[in-house]
């Protein structure tokens, strides 16, 4: 097969017999990464560097792990850090960059990325023994078997759908079947776990168990899937909207949610989705900072003692940043493909737009990203080990940004970000394109171009964001629409749409403050629509009248040249405020007291 004929074959829109099951569980489905391509802004250019960075990878150095343990010529340098043997996971981050760079490859149709997918499968195949053992050392498969599993599991599987590898299914199996007698016999909390294996996290793994059964239909793995789901000690609780939550590690519980959602929408059991609901209400509404990130020092608290307040100086590890962001963006869609709830939506987008998308680039030799700061004259910083965890989430959330864009409808598509854009569909037979044109979040507008052989008529339904303090404005073709338009609703612009029509939206962005939790009630980050802005400044008090007001003479001026960058003209030294997305080598303060 030719390069290009393959790469055509991934484009192939991929079905389950299992998703016919769980689609009716849905209202709204996800999109393929091929359907839709970022075209420009910030999160395109983010997409770009990161597949750039992944890309590059040397592979042998990726095996070695692999191939030493399997007594095979294993050339190349050691990766260091986490990833070594003998380090703290061993060959973890393997299959997640395999998965990012499958999404990645289902993006952009890019050949060099498919081939480089299968070179990892197939190098990764021939280190697996007769009897289906795979771990790359005898640490990996005592310390972190579930873990480990969990990671190669989602490689395999995305390196199959999104990048046509299809051989990696079966090796996907084998892995499975491998691993079985290292697994704990239940899902179990890190407070129980054997002596050896205190970091493992058997909880979180049905999402990919049952993401095996959808693509084998092999019930072995749907009751797989079943047995590791925490009932005792997280979904039952949560489904009675007890909050256990506090103590526990954040990241992986959160991820464990998404195993609550496939639960869900595999087996039908309300209990689950009852659970994550719960478990999202307590962790955005007691958890969280104003970036949506949430977990000092990675673990929940209990709430209303003023344990965020408290912790913006006492740690410098306020979210975990690729890994928090991946499993949040994760459970909105899920949430979203449920439900049809906008809360979902914006949620999704303050996460993405000031957590990760302010992520500084990976290093290349390991070193990325990890913790977002909110201590007072913070910078951005690397993590000290090479290859932590965040390397490997950090590919696969970024590619989900193309999925966490629109949404589709038995009536129509959901716009759920504002960004320059294109999602191509059908309306019954007819093939249609949406394309998105806007500058946000540096505007506050966006325009979306209809293209279609034949008039059809369908819905196009855009997030109106519960942040606006201001209406929505929406038109049509320019003229002023008048159709129900509250924040944090989905606005329904249904009509017989004709090619080159033209829908407008308006967001007006405000100024707002928002306190960091009720004991410190003085405490506050400053809100620019979206955008969580902070001072490139050690500021400790601002005066609150001059940051309600922006437009007169006393408030936040907009920078001529900078966009998105304000100055409180009043102070006797010039503050100035950016988003946390756009902070390079700055230092920066994210919360301060308003007097
Ligand atoms: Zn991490």
């Amino acid at each position: 097969m030719t390069a290009a004929a393959a790469v055509a074959q991934v484009r192939r829109p991929f079905s389950f017999a299992a998703q016919t099951q769980s689609a009716s569980r849905e209202k709204l489905s996800v999109f393929s990464y091929a359907d839709v391509k970022l075209t420009g802004g910030p999160l395109r250019a983010q997409q770009d560097r990161i597949h750039a960075s992944y890309l590059a990878l040397d592979e042998d150095k990726l095996l070695k792990v692999y191939r030493q343990r399997a007594g095979l010529p294993a050339p190349g340098e050691d990766m260091g850090g986490w990833y070594d043997a003998d380090g703290f996971g061993p060959g973890q981050v393997f299959g997640q960059i395999m998965s990012g760079l499958s999404r990645f490859c289902n993006s952009t149709a890019d050949p060099a990325t498919q081939a480089k997918v299968r070179r990892l499968v197939n190098g990764f195949a021939v280190t697996i023994d007769s009897d289906n053992y795979w771990y790359p050392s005898l640490k990996a498969s005592t310390s972190c078997a579930a873990y480990t599993l969990d990671k190669i599991t989602i490689g395999l599987l995305d390196a199959s759908r999104f990048a046509g590898v299809s051989e990696a299914v079966d090796i996907a199996q084998r892995c499975i079947q491998g691993s079985i007698k290292y697994l704990p016999t239940r899902p179990y909390e890190r407070v129980e776990a054997p002596k050896q294996a205190v970091d493992d996290e058997p909880y979180t793994l049905p999402e990919n168990l049952f993401y095996a059964y959808e693509v084998t239909q092999d019930e072995q793995y749907r009751e797989l899937a079943r047995k590791y789901l925490e009932d005792r000690h997280y979904f039952d609780p949560l489904s009675r909207g007890e909050n256990v939550l506090p103590g526990l590690h954040a990241y992986s519980h959160v991820n464990a949610l998404s195993s609550g959602s496939r639960a869900y929408l595999v087996l039908g059991d309300q209990k689950y989705l009852q659970a994550v609901q719960n478990a999202w209400e307590i962790l955005t509404k007691t958890q969280s900072y104003a970036s949506g990130g949430w977990a000092p020092d990675e673990a929940f608290f209990v709430p209303n003692k003023g344990w965020l307040g408290d912790s913006l100086d006492k740690t410098h590890s306020h979210f975990e940043t690729p890994c928090g962001s991946y499993a949040h963006l994760k459970l909105s869609r899920y949430l979203l493909r449920i439900t049809a709830d906008a809360r979902y939506g914006d949620s999704l987008e303050r996460v993405l737009y000031n957590t990760v998308l302010g992520a500084k680039d990976p290093r290349g030799d390991g070193h990325v990203f990890y913790y977002s700061d909110y201590h007072s004259s913070a910078r951005k910083t690397y993590h000290s080990d090479k290859w932590p965890c965040c390397s490997g989430t950090l590919p696969q959330v970024v590619a989900d940004y193309s999925i966490s864009s629109y949404f589709r409808s038995p009536d129509g598509i959901y716009v759920n970000l504002f960004t320059p854009s294109e999602i191509t569909w059908k309306v019954g037979n007819v093939p249609a394109k949406l394309v998105q044109t806007t500058a946000y979040p540096e505007s506050d507008s966006t325009e979306f171009r209809v293209e279609i052989a034949a008039p059809a008529e369908f819905a196009i339904y855009l997030r109106i964001p519960g942040w606006l303090q201001k209406p929505a404005q929406i038109s049509v073709n320019g003229k002023a629409l008048s159709v129900p338009a509250e924040p944090g609703t989905f606005a329904a612009v249904r009509r017989r749409w004709q090619g080159n029509d033209t829908l407008q939206l308006q967001l007006p962005f405000s100024f707002r403050l928002e306190k960091i939790d009720d004991r410190h009630l003085d405490l506050t980050a400053l809100m620019w629509g979206p955008l969580m802005m902070v001072a490139l400044d050690p500021l400790l008090a601002v005066a609150e009248k001059s940051l309600s007001s922006p437009s007169e003479s006393t408030g936040l001026k907009a920078t001529p040249f900078s966009p998105l960058t304000f100055q409180l003209s009043t102070s006797p030294e010039k503050l100035r405020f950016k988003p946390f997305y756009q902070v390079q080598e700055e230092e920066y303060t994210t919360y301060f007291r308003r007097t």
